[in-house]
């Protein structure tokens, strides 16, 4: 079984180390639980073994991976995944925390 390779931009910058994995687990949890164990985008059902927990807010915008509330964090299913970072999709939050999920063809200048 093979697992995409982390995007590039993902190994530049670690969170601190001092967080711990157990904190991230627990995290990790809470995300999945708040979106109730479905795929923010599809809405299918995900387990807590098999779902992803994407960071839905870029780091340079104030995302923050280690959030105690999860918050900027989003659950996925493995497929939903690909697709955000094979850019078919784009997830984004409003200011109010509601999940918007757009075509990435979109908005493609920058
Ligand atoms: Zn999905």
């Amino acid at each position: 079984m093979s697992f995409p390779k982390p995007h590039p931009h993902r190994a530049l910058k670690r969170p601190a180390a001092q967080v711990t994995l157990e904190a991230r687990a627990r995290i990790r949890r809470q995300v999945i639980a708040r979106d109730q164990c479905r795929c923010v985008v599809c809405r299918g059902p995900v387990s807590y073994e098999g779902a992803h927990v994407h960071e839905a807010v870029f780091r340079s915008q104030g995302g923050n991976p280690v959030d105690p509330t999860g918050a900027g964090m989003v659950t996925l299913c493995p497929s939903c995944h690909q697709l955000v970072h094979h850019r078919v999709i784009r997830i984004t939050l409003t200011p109010e925390g509601a999940v918007e999920v757009t075509p990435w063809t979109d908005k493609t200048s920058r």
